[in-house]
């Protein structure tokens, strides 16, 4: 039947292209991506496939029963885009100004629905019950994982499996770990308020820039000077904000950053050391500042039986011709939720379009489709191997 399965999910390759290009061409922001559920939710119900709205806010779960026994397992994939401006010049370029699916998720929405039609023509020998869920809001946090969790919706789902298209590892190549595989994200704000003036009498200011200035270097020192060297960690600032013109010294800056980690007492170490950094120099310098951090994704943790079912499953992909364990990546995500509650495992699916070196998130950013088939191929095989042990 797998072989058979592989088949039927080439034989829809147009469709899934035609899906993907679609929803490329309408993105929506995360939790305002209601005319996305909306295209999700008529595709199952022209599918005759039960299917429910507004899971946890967006989200759209669709549930095949199979007519032979055995385990409820979800198949996840996130349909939300980004606040980007399109750069690229395509004929399924996005329509709307200042949004792009510049993540792959219009990719992960249409396998998992050409999936679905896939699937429910083989219902009558399908052990156990697919999940398809079709989650919202993965870009910006809190996210779309933990209500849908929250709702209950999963309560009876023994596993959770999930993909990301990745556009920097090579088409035929599927990558996963057996542990840690994306990083805890947060965000932080610090606002520095020093005193304001002429550009000519500096020795009459605080200048917001220069004690700013110093604390972007010094946030530096944390992972290199006071953190243990085997612990994992990034900070960075990724905004800095203050000054108006040339001959005025700033009054305020505003520095906005990110903080990964793998390890909660890292993450701990952390926002410790960025305040104490924070309240030196400002101390220092007479200066004020307001401090805030936001503890967004945790850790994407992969369970290790799950994680060997992928590796397993890839084997029988044809055209995976190579499967590897990498070392976690810094990148969040939010399917980080599903696997604290359930068993479960993330992989990327090899992506890159020949030519286009642009990662994840940038203007340019573009997929293979062929890695759509391969993405859907290896989620049922997946599915397959859980159902088997
Ligand atoms: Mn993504």
């Amino acid at each position: 039947m797998l072989k058979e399965i592989q088949e039927s999910i080439d034989a829809l390759y147009p469709e899934m292209v035609e899906i993907r290009r679609y929803l490329h061409q309408h993105p929506e922001l995360s939790f305002q991506e209601t005319e996305t559920a909306k295209y999700i939710a008529d595709y199952y119900e022209k599918l005759g496939i039960p299917y429910e709205t507004n899971v946890g806010g967006n989200g759209v779960i669709a549930t095949l029963k199979g007519e032979k026994p055995g385990k409820t397992i979800a198949l996840r994939a996130d349909f939300d885009a980004l606040p980007i401006q399109e750069e690229n010049d395509v004929p399924y370029k996005s329509q709307v100004d200042g949004v792009m699916h510049a993540c792959g998720h219009d990719g992960h929405t249409s396998t998992l629905l050409t999936l679905a039609k896939v699937m429910k023509g083989y219902q009558k020998e399908l052990p156990g019950t697919i999940v398809f869920l079709h989650q919202h809001a993965e870009e910006y946090a809190p996210g779309g994982a933990k209500p849908i969790i929250e709702s209950g919706a999963l309560d009876h789902v023994d596993a959770v499996f999930g993909t990301h298209l990745w556009a920097t590892t090579p088409l035929g190549v599927l990558q996963t770990s057996k542990d840690a595989f994306m990083a805890g994200a947060d965000r932080f704000e610090i606002t520095i308020q020093g005193q304001g003036g002429h550009g000519g009498y500096p020795h009459e200011t605080k200048d917001a820039i220069v004690i700013g200035s110093q604390v972007v270097a010094q946030l530096q020192q944390i992972v290199s000077r006071r953190l243990n060297p085997s612990d994992t960690a990034v900070v960075t600032v990724g905004k800095f904000q203050a000054g108006n013109t040339f001959n005025i010294i700033a009054d305020q800056a505003t520095l906005i950053g990110t903080v990964r980690y793998f390890d909660p007492n890292v993450q701990e170490k952390v926002i410790q050391e960025i305040e104490k950094i924070v309240k030196g120099v400002c101390d220092t310098d007479d200066a004020t500042y307001t401090f805030d951090y936001f503890k967004g994704y945790p850790p994407l943790i992969n369970r290790e039986n799950e994680a060997k079912i992928v590796l397993e499953a890839s084997k029988n992909v044809k055209e995976i011709h190579k499967s590897e364990e990498i070392i976690p990546v810094m990148g969040g995500e939010d399917f980080a939720y599903y696997t604290i509650e359930k068993p479960g495992a993330y992989f990327f699916t090899g992506a890159n379009k020949a030519g286009n070196p642009y990662p994840h998130h940038h203007p340019k950013f573009d997929i293979d489709e062929r890695a759509l088939p391969i993405a859907a191929k290896t989620l049922i095989e997946a599915y397959f191997g859980y159902q088997k042990q």
